[in-house]
């Protein structure tokens, strides 16, 4: 998964458009680029995998969502890599790619094999966001959150059904799901069966609890270990925490993403902190030193050289953020605003005076060549 154009381009539709629109805008392309009809064309190939995954994201609401808000980010690792479960971005297996594949391919066959519709379904994933200010970012911390999800609901051990047993295949598609229409010769379209909604089982009487929908509300509060140095805008998957899987499937992904909010003093970059502290002409002269709290509370003596210019940065080592998974931490750079006073009382025109009175020949002669 490499590819970095906007995937609303590569479907070629728009960023409002509906499911069925760009489902519609990927059968095309599918079929136009499909490696069967382009033997041995690599450009034909590189553009079916880009179509195809732009569809696997934005055929999926959640995933679309996420695309729309962060772009591509939103599906790499921000955290170091693959391996680092259970803090890792969004993985595509292509679950979705060999249903859809197949899909294409008795479209564009004309034929097609009938599949039973796999009677148990993963469970949705669920989003919770948590805001983290840039200390307890630098910190990193454990914090217990109240989410909503789903477990199967007893009465009818998740079938839905007012018995609580598994439900017949539905006679209607043969348990597929999907019902053939053969028009004009070559073409076989393929709807959701009416009967059954797509479930492709019969469900005479539904679950009186669930109302057929298997599952009943959980409220449930989860432990999250938020490590030290984390980012803004990371997301990180607790597996098997999301909503309960459909007749017996696997359950969902709880996927947490962070914000951390912006600081007063520091701006960040990676694991390096940035300020602007503003100093007199006498010290940015002079020279001396000031306070800063650093991130981590404690005080940063910050020294000014004599001589010190307007915007000069001074680098201190190892007070920036945490890096993740590590004790090392990045840098602080203060920037120096050397302020330049608007009004002056009597007695500072005076010392000004002597400042410049006092100034030594060579430099006086140096100022008098330019305005005198
Ligand atoms: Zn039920
Ligand atoms: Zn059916």
């Amino acid at each position: 998964m490499t590819t970095t154009a906007d995937y609303y381009e590569v479907l070629g539709v728009t960023k409002t458009a509906s499911g069925d629109e760009i489902k519609k805008a990927y059968r095309k392309l599918a079929m136009q680029y499909h490696p069967d009809r382009n033997q041995g064309n690599k450009d034909a190939e590189t553009k079916f995998k880009e179509i195809n995954e732009a569809y696997e994201v934005l055929k999926d609401d959640q995933k679309r969502a996420a695309y729309d808000r962060y772009g591509h980010q939103a599906f790499t690792s921000g955290m170091g890599g693959a391996g680092a479960n259970p803090f890792n971005g969004f993985d595509f297996t292509g679950a979705g790619f060999a249903d859809v594949f197949s899909d294409i391919f008795s479209e564009f066959t004309g034929q097609g094999r009938s599949r039973q519709r796999s009677y148990a379904e993963r469970g949705d994933d669920i989003r919770y966001d948590i805001a983290l200010t840039l200390e307890e970012a630098y910190v990193g911390l454990e914090k217990e959150i109240n989410i909503t999800t789903s477990k199967e609901c007893d009465a009818c051990h998740g079938h839905g059904t007012a018995d609580g047993k598994e439900p017949p295949v539905c006679a209607t598609c043969g348990g597929t799901g999907r019902v053939r229409t053969q028009q004009g010769g070559f073409f076989v379209f393929e709807t959701t069966c009416p009967q059954c909604r797509g479930t492709g089982r019969a469900v005479t009487d539904k679950c009186k609890k669930c109302r057929g929908t298997g599952k009943e509300k959980l409220e449930k509060s989860l432990k999250i270990k938020i490590p030290a140095g984390i980012e803004n805008g990371t997301r990180m998957r607790v597996a098997g925490e999301g909503e309960v899987g459909k007749r017996g499937g696997p359950k969902g992904d709880l996927y947490v993403f962070i914000t951390v909010k912006r600081h007063k003093t520091y701006e960040r970059d990676g694991a390096d902190l940035f300020t602007v502290s503003p100093i007199s002409m006498s010290m940015a002269a002079m020279g001396g030193q000031f306070k800063l709290k650093g991130i981590d509370g404690e005080e940063i003596n910050v020294e000014v050289k004599p001589g010190t210019q307007p915007s000069d940065k001074l680098r201190i080592k190892g007070k920036g953020m945490r890096y993740m998974n590590s004790d090392k931490r990045g840098d602080l750079f203060v920037e120096f605003k050397v302020v330049i006073p608007t009004k002056l009382t009597d007695a500072q025109k005076e010392c000004l005076k002597q400042f410049d009175a006092a100034a030594p020949e060579e430099e006086k002669s140096f100022w008098n060549k330019l305005f005198g």
